[in-house]
Order: structure tokens, then C-alpha cells, then sequence
């Protein structure tokens, strides 16, 4: 089969909102329960990615750079710092990390605010 960039792009831009999005709802002090969690969910997301030559590279950067998921901060850092390693790689401009704050928002409401209050 023939590869559709379009496709794969499209795939790829969901698949890093959907991981961004859930590093910013990580908790800001995990239980070790919940940084196994993120650790395997990261693990065998690079499994599993559906696009093969991606799937092969994350990996290599995995095992080169392995998930941080002791809070919040780490784990978006981590990520923000791996998608730019991606991006290096495909010649993409870098993200500033610093701004990764406010910039993946779940538009779910303020549950995640209440839980903290
Ligand atoms: P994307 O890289 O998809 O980013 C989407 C948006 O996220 C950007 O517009 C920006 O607002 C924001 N963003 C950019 N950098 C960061 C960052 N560091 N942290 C947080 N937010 C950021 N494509 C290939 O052709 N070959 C590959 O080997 C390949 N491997 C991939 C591996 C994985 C695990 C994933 C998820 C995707 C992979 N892709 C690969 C797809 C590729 O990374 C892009 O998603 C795709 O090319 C679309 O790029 P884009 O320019 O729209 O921006």
C-alpha cells in the first residue's frame, strides 16, 4: 500500500494532542499506582502505534530517554521534550516547553481544579 502523508500527519497530530492532553491532567503528585499507569500506558503506546517506521523510532527514543511520570511536571516535560525530538528528526520547528502550561487544555471544566481545591 502506498503511504498517505496526509493520513499519517493527521494521525500523528491526534495522537500527541491526546498524549499532551492527558500529561496536563496527570497528577501533580501521582500515587505509584498512577506513575505505573503512566509509565505502561506510554510503553505500550509505542507498542502499539499504528504507524510501523514511528512506532520503531519512538521506541529507540524510549529506551533512550525513558518516561518521567513522578508529577505532572515531569511527565509534560517529558513529553514536550520527545515530540521535539521527533520534530528535530522531521526537520519540524522546536516547541518551547516552557510555554506547555496552559497549552493543552481538555475542555472538560474545572473538575481538575476541584480535585485540587
Ligand atoms: P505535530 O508534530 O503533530 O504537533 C501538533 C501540534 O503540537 C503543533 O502544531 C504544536 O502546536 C504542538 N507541538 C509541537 N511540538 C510540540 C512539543 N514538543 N510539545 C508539545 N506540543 C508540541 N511522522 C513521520 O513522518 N515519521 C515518523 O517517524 C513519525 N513518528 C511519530 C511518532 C509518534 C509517537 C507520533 C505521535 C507521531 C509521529 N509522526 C511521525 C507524526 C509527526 O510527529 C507529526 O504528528 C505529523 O507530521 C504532523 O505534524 P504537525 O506539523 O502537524 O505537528
Amino acid at each position: 500500500k502506498l503511504e498517505n502523508a496526509t493520513i499519517k500527519a493527521e494521525l500523528g497530530r491526534s495522537s500527541w494532542r491526546l498524549l499532551h492532553t492527558m500529561m496536563a491532567r496527570f497528577p501533580e503528585k501521582p500515587t505509584a499506582d498512577d506513575s505505573l499507569a503512566l509509565k505502561t500506558y506510554i510503553q505500550l503506546f509505542a507498542r502499539l502505534y499504528p504507524c510501523g517506521d514511528c512506532a520503531a523510532h519512538f521506541q529507540k527514543l524510549l529506551a533512550k530517554y525513558p518516561p518521567q511520570v513522578s508529577s505532572r511536571n515531569a511527565a509534560a516535560g517529558w513529553a514536550c521534550f520527545v515530540h521535539n525530538e521527533v520534530n528535530a528528526r522531521l526537520k519540524k520547528p522546536l516547541f518551547d516547553c516552557n510555554n506547555i502550561g496552559d497549552f493543552y487544555d481538555c475542555g472538560c471544566g474545572d473538575d481538575d481544579k476541584k480535585k485540587k481545591d
